[in-house]
């Protein structure tokens, strides 16, 4: 299975990537993880996509797709993989698509995860993530009163890029941006939406629902 997931911030794609992925048995490839990897880490890359991600804008294509190329060329991408952040304009779907052409695949399905706007600003807002081992968390609705990972024990953080300036940024930079995939995808016809309003778990089982028909 080639799974790619679409949505605004905040629709919920990092935290049901966790489990999608793991049903699946496929690795799940976040580009804004791997770019926060990167920054972390003080790498070149690193430091040329903070500039970015700081700003709520899009790192430059040919630096995103160089290291998704990378990536897929990994032994574990060869059966399939699930992509988070990846695509996240046209330019960079039309690359894929030729990029996966050159490795003899195509993509089997595209997953949109439909969500208001208004829910999205509070599922930002209350974001914190795992610095050890990278879960998603929410303060309000995991009842986070501490800042410790329930599931490692390392402690949460909350991203740079969820204060309100820039979470405003980052959803401009959706609509302008990210929001002409989903003509893309439906002209392809790969793409399938899922309603991602609701508890974590709804969501999981409807989008695994809307899978079914792919999974061999
Ligand atoms: P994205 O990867 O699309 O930016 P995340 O998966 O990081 O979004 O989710 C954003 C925030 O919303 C996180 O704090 C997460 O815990 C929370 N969240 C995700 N899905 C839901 C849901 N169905 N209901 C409530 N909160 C959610
Ligand atoms: P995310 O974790 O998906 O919310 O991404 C965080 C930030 O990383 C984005 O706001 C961008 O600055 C950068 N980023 C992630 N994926 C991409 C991509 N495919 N193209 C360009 N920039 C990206």
């Amino acid at each position: 299975m080639r799974l790619v997931l679409v949505g605004p911030p905040g629709a919920g794609k990092g935290t049901q990537a966790q489990y999608i992925a793991s049903n699946l048995s496929i690795p799940k490839i976040s580009t804004g993880d791997i770019f926060r990897a990167n920054v972390s880490g003080g790498t070149e890359l690193g430091k040329l996509a903070k500039e970015y991600m700081d700003r709520g804008d899009l790192v430059p294509d040919e630096v995103t797709i160089a290291m998704v190329r990378d990536r897929l060329s990994e032994d574990d991408a060869q059966d399939g993989f699930l992509l988070d952040g990846f695509p996240r304009n046209v330019p960079q779907a039309e690359i894929l698509k030729k990029m996966l052409a050159e490795f003899g695949v195509v993509l089997d399905i595209v997953l949109e995860l439909v969500v208001d706007e208004d829910e999205v600003v509070r599922r930002l807002a209350g974001r914190r993530t795992c610095s050890q081992c990278g879960r998603i968390w929410h303060v309000d609705f995991d009842d986070k009163k501490d800042d410790i990972c329930d599931a490692c024990g390392g402690s949460l953080y909350q991203r740079d890029d969820d204060k309100e300036e820039t979470v405003r940024r980052r959803l401009e930079v959706y609509q302008e941006q990210t929001a002409p995939l989903i003509t893309f995808y439906a002209d392809e016809e790969i793409l399938v939406g899922v309603d991602a309003a609701g508890p974590v778990e709804e969501v999981t089982h409807r989008a695994m629902e809307a899978l079914a028909p792919y999974i061999g």
